[in-house]
């Protein structure tokens, strides 16, 4: 019998004994084994601080993206191998897809957040903050990578979306990862980490495995690393309590067990779109998985007039779903992890059945294509109807972690809301409704207990992802009982595993620490306007100060009639009296034009390919008919743009592969006081001189 392998400290190694023995999920037959005895705990923790973690925090956010897309592209080759292993676990193409091509998606969607970051291997966060009336003295926050690794020690439902959800993340910021997956479904996790260690990918160190019990990893974790546990409530409580956790103020992140529900709005009729939206959305959220899903809908809030017209259409589409060997491709619902996930989910409908009947299937029998439903780990979809939700504990505190759910009556979306935070903390709750009160009412009255909540409606439901699915850009987790986590959401994800540090000092310093302009740093003031070096020539400081240019009146009247904004405090004829102005006052878009006209220098072609926008304009003061401006023109920020790749087959797009990169500059408009009227980051394309 195969033995899984570890990958620890560079190396694929087998832990001692005959370990645990992994099953086939649809057949029951033994497949591996996976050990972790023996192994060195702390070597492995070292490994990652000693080796993974220095080589990646040197890498700047754009080469790890890079890297995280070369991986993503990589495993997108390999996907096919994948899908076969993972049928074994009793998933189906579409339950694989979701775990191995949205594991992959999520590799590209943090790949693609670098350019949102600097091309260095920190980034500051929010804005600058003045201290100080001479503005001598200021502070920033600074993001750095943790020393640590992050320890992810995941759920059996998802084991490739489960490691490289996370691991996207973490390697984006510049921290190693190791992967701790459920033991009874690590065969795919391991098998998804060989190719990635076979792709050279990722620097050594950076990923490590262990297939089997975690031993005493978390004896050795200290405050520079991070844990994610997914997983039980009580494993977590476990986990999360740990004293070296705690004395080493280890963060600590958890998505536990989630009583998600989803809400049928008042005004939701048979017949009318969102009806049968709503059905489809809980038969897919029962059903997908085999409802082994940490977001899948366990609550079903209906008005009680309403209850036996949904649970006959929820049965009707249970009906259609027909149960068994996934490789078959008839099979909408394949099985679940193994026969020791069934057992569990039979003893949790037990106590469920405290206070609830079955309306729909059985825990005892199911029909199944192609399989043996006794020796595979089938179980029939389950719907249960609980007719007194408020008084009743079990539907809104028992988890069953398997293709069931509970139909419940409520009387007014108040009350539905309160139900809703009976489960004490979810992960996510949707709401089917085309009444944009009702949206606004249970959003308001139930976002403080529900990490993520879908509004659905005949106007999104067919591009809608679906109240199930975490989304890399938005944030996953939830409070109370779903564990108090947060993950993913985009830059906010990142951010766990980067130390966040306040900075102050004197703006100049804030600068050279951070390689961007800081108002009001020392500029460099040099004989060679910034608008004809190349990007790889600008140093971030390069400053010019502009000739002057008085504002008249008759340039305000032509910029109106130019531009069609007559606006009444542009026109001369105004009676100013009551109004916020003295004056005729000149346009900002004017002042921001002529601004363009006093620091845009020559008539010939320069190194800067085009201008394409402005940041943060801000017009502070009103610039009247006489009054004289001037330009301070910084080179605030660069950030460099990789090549296009271009087919070579396909004729070449003009300018499609031009090395060049971002170059954000700092505009100030000062008028005849030395006070500024005006302030702005305009973004420019520049030509590099040399080729990456
Ligand atoms: P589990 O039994 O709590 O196990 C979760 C992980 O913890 C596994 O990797 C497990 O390893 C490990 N573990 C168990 N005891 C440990 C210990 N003493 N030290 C270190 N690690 C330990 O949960 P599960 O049965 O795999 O997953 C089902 C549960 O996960 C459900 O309740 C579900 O709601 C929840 N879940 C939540 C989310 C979410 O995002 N909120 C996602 C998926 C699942 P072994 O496998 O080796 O025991």
């Amino acid at each position: 019998m195969v033995k899984l392998g570890n990958y620890i400290g560079g190396h694929w190694v087998e832990g001692d004994g005959d370990g645990q023995l992994l099953y086939n999920a649809v057949t029951g037959n033994a497949i591996a084994r996976a050990s972790s005895d023996g192994l060195d705990f702390e070597r492995i923790l070292t490994y990652a601080r000693e080796k993974g973690n220095p080589a990646l925090r040197k890498m700047t956010f754009q080469e790890r993206g890079r890297m995280l897309r070369a991986l993503a592209l990589h495993l997108m080759e390999k996907k096919e191998l994948f899908y076969t292993i993972s049928y074994q676990s009793g998933a189906t193409r579409i339950d694989s897809w979701i775990d191995i091509e949205g594991g992959i998606g999520n590799l590209f969607s943090n790949a693609s957040l670098r350019r949102r970051l600097p091309d260095e291997s920190f980034c500051l966060d929010g804005d600058p903050i003045p201290l100080s009336k001479q503005n001598s003295f200021m502070g920033h926050h600074i993001l750095v990578p943790k020393e640590g690794a992050a320890i992810h020690i995941n759920a059996y439902n998802f084991p490739v979306w489960g490691m490289l959800e996370k691991i996207a993340v973490n390697l984006l910021a510049g921290v190693p990862a190791i992967v701790k997956p459920a033991t009874v479904t690590s065969y795919l996790t391991e098998a998804v980490v060989k190719e990635i260690i076979a792709s050279g990918i990722l620097p050594d160190g950076a990923l490590q495995l262990i297939c089997g019990s975690a031993g005493n990893l978390l004896d050795f974790v200290n405050s520079q690393d991070v844990v994610t546990f997914t997983g039980s409530a009580s494993t977590g409580l476990k986990l999360k309590s740990h004293p070296v956790i705690l004395r080493e103020s280890v963060p600590f992140n958890m998505e536990a067990d989630s009583l998600n529900c989803i809400v049928l709005g008042q005004d939701v009729a048979p017949g009318q779109p969102e009806w049968d939206i709503f059905i489809k959305e809980v038969k897919k959220e029962m059903t997908v998985k085999a409802g082994q899903k940490c977001t899948a809908i366990r609550r079903i809030f209906v008005p009680g007039n309403k209850m036996e017209d949904v649970w006959k259409a929820i049965s009707t589409e249970l009906d259609k779903t027909a149960i068994g060997n996934p490789l078959n491709e008839k099979v909408r619902m394949g099985s679940l992890a193994g026969q020791g996930q069934r057992e569990e989910v039979r003893s949790q409908v037990q106590r469920l059945l405290a206070s609830s009947q079955v309306l729909y299937g059985s825990l005892d029998s199911v029909s199944v294509i192609d399989a043996d439903a006794k020796e595979g780990a089938f179980l029939s979809p389950l719907l249960l109807i609980n007719e007194t939700p408020l008084t009743s504990y079990e539907p809104h505190n028992i988890e069953a972690f398997g293709p069931v759910s509970t139909i419940m009556p409520y009387s007014n979306l108040e009350e539905a809301v309160v139900l809703s935070k009976m489960g004490k903390g979810s992960l996510c709750s949707s709401i089917v409704t085309a009444s944009p009160q009702q949206a606004k009412q249970y959003v308001l009255g139930a976002a403080s207990h529900h990490g993520r909540i879908l509004v659905l409606n005949a106007e999104c439901a067919k591009e809608s992802t679906g109240h199930g699915s975490p989304l890399p850009l938005l944030v996953h987790g939830g409070p109370g009982r779903a564990g108090g986590g947060e993950e993913m959401g985009g830059l906010r994800g990142v951010k766990h595993y980067l130390q966040r540090t306040a900075i102050q000092g004197s703006p100049t310093m804030i600068t050279a620490i951070s390689n961007v302009y800081q108002p009001h740093s020392k500029g460099i003031q040099g004989n060679i306007h910034p608008f004809k070096k190349y990007f790889d020539e600008l140093q971030i400081g390069d400053q010019i100060t502009t000739d002057k240019r008085l504002v008249k009146a008759e340039d305000i009247d032509a910029f109106a009639d130019l531009s069609g904004d007559h606006f009444y405090a542009h026109l001369r004829s105004t009676d100013f009296a009551g109004t916020m102005f003295e004056q005729q006052v000149a346009h900002g878009y004017f002042i921001m034009s002529a601004a363009a006209g006093l620091f845009v220098d020559s008539f010939e072609k320069n190194p800067v390919l085009l201008n394409y926008g402005i940041d943060e304009l801000r017009f502070t003061k009103p610039v009247y008919a006489g009054t004289s401006i001037y330009i301070r023109f910084t080179c605030k920020e660069k950030i460099e743009q990789e090549l296009k790749e271009r087919n070579p087959d396909l004729p070449m797009v003009q300018g499609a592969d031009i090395p060049k990169g971002i170059v954000k500059w700092y505009v100030e408009i000062f008028d005849d006081t030395d006070e500024a009227v005006g302030v702005g980051t305009i973004l420019t394309m520049v030509q590099m001189k040399q080729k990456p």
